[in-house]
């Protein structure tokens, strides 16, 4: 038998976050990290696996920060709970705890399309030795086609193509590609500078059927159409790993299936927590359900889990929904609602966009058009998203906006920001893009 104050099941993003912050929290406490895989990926790095990193191999979260932190592991899979008695099995070690932090993620949703199972169809898994059985068929494979056209589907069909001679398709049911998370003129940029980078997207129909003998030959459309494939990759989400939660008992979300938590992060069970792609979330905007699966999310919900394991410190705010996607040149961020989804929750919005160069004058090395549209609710003048298109830097830019956003800030308070710019780093003070586009948004508002 096994004892620690605290264990957390899970060694990913939410996992080693959360152990971390408890032994920050905590100094004194024996903190035990229980992961299932002995090498974990970095999860969002999974789609450069694909072309720029090479091998899953080269993209590891490196254990070293165990050692550092002082927490200790034990590599193996979790299997049942008995809250009562303060007890997880773990592949028939039984570990006694005080406190047990649940971090066991999500997996991929594989869709009930006929031919899913045949060979050379494959989820996105955060696992090394799949990703490996992944790169090998790929090697190979002449015709690639994509199920998806979300950031993990669209950031694995350009890294694919950039690898290899292969013909890659992304295959989405929504209009545009990237809709979900940018309005229709950000997703347009980003599909046409990755068609141009020689990728074939087929948005507006849906995958009907995969055939073949045996493996995967023919992909049949909803349009009629049928596509030769090699290797079929289903990238349309992730669903909440809940399976030893239920062992426990803990209440799971009806409508998500996630794990039930508080603002606190607490489950159904005293003791017992939850955070990251296994907890239910609700959104920063009105607490209504959400189903925004990201690391940052993850991350920030183990920092609460991980402060509030002995008393309540600090409080969930809801998920902001921020990230980034990119694409060799062009980097896409988001936070928050988009114009299009907060009119379908009911807001009255006002959006403004400005775009220009980010730096100044315009002809200094480095210098490319960032596009910025911020969203204003119309009654109080509060920022409730940006997006933000251009080099590398959306991916910070966008981070402020946020910050912006979590703070309720309006726009009379954004158009009068402090920030910092330089000829060499950034776009000119006088047309700040946050700032300017607040003060266009004012304009509208009639302030
Ligand atoms: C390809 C890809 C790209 C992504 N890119 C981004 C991005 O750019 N930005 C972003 O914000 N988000 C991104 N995400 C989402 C992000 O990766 C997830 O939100 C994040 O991984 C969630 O972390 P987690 O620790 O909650 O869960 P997971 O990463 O799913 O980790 C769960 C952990 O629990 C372990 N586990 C589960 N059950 C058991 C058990 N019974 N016993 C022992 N161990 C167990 C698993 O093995 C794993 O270690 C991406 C996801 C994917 C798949």
């Amino acid at each position: 038998m096994k004892q620690a104050d605290i264990v957390v099941v899970g060694g990913s993003a939410a996992g080693l976050t959360a152990a971390i912050t408890a032994r920050r929290h905590y100094p004194e406490k024996k903190v035990l990290i229980v992961r299932r895989e002995a090498r974990v990926p970095i999860p969002c790095g999974i789609p450069y696996v694909f072309g720029t990193v090479a091998t899953p191999e080269q993209n590891l979260v490196p254990d070293a920060v165990l050692d550092k932190h002082g927490i200790d592991l034990l590599i193996a899979e979790a299997t049942a709970i008995d809250s009562q008695a303060k007890m997880l099995d773990a592949a028939g070690t039984q570990i006694a705890y005080d406190r047990l932090v649940l971090a066991t993620g999500s997996g991929p949703v594989e869709p009930p399309i006929p031919g899913v199972t045949l060979d050379g169809v494959f989820a996105v898994r955060k696992d090394v030795e799949y990703l490996r059985g992944m790169l090998e068929q790929l090697k190979t494979a002449r015709n690639v086609i994509v199920i998806g056209g979300g950031f993990i589907g669209i950031e694995i069909a350009d890294e694919i193509n950039r690898a290899g001679d292969t013909t890659v398709t992304v295959v989405e049911i929504a209009p545009h590609c990237l809709s979900l998370a940018y309005d229709d003129e950000f997703c347009v940029r980003m599909e046409d500078h990755v068609r141009s980078r020689g990728v074939t997207l087929r948005t507006g129909v849906r995958v009907d059927r995969i055939t073949g003998g045996g493996r995967a030959e023919r992909v049949a459309l909803s349009d009629g159409t049928e596509l030769p494939v090699d290797v079929v990759i289903v990238a349309i989400g992730a669903a909440p790993s809940v399976e030893l939660a239920k062992t426990a008992g803990l209440d799971i979300s009806p409508r998500t299936g996630a794990i039930v938590v508080d603002r606190a992060m607490r489950t159904s069970q005293e003791g017992v927590f939850a955070c990251g792609d296994c907890a239910d979330k609700v959104s920063f905007f009105g607490g209504v359900p959400s189903r925004l699966r990201l690391a940052s999310i993850a991350t920030s919900e183990a920092r609460i889990a991980g402060a509030n394991l002995y008393g309540v410190r600090r409080e969930n705010i809801g998920t902001v929904g921020v990230w980034s996607t990119a694409v060799e040149g062009l980097a896409l961020g988001t936070a928050g609602m988009t114009e299009a989804m907060a009119r379908n929750h009911g807001y009255d919005v006002v959006a403004a966009t400005v775009e220009g160069p980010n730096r100044h004058p315009g002809i200094m090395p480095g210098a490319t058009n960032t596009v910025t549209k911020l969203v204003f609710e119309r009654n109080s003048g509060t920022i409730v998203g940006g997006q933000v298109m251009g080099d590398v830097a959306a991916g910070e830019i966008i981070n402020a906006l946020s910050a912006c956003i979590q703070s309720r800030m309006t726009a009379e308070n954004i158009a009068m920001f402090q920030m910092g710019t330089h000829p060499a780093l950034t776009a000119s003070p006088i047309v700040y893009p946050i700032v300017n586009a607040a003060e266009m948004a004012l304009s509208q508002l009639g302030r």
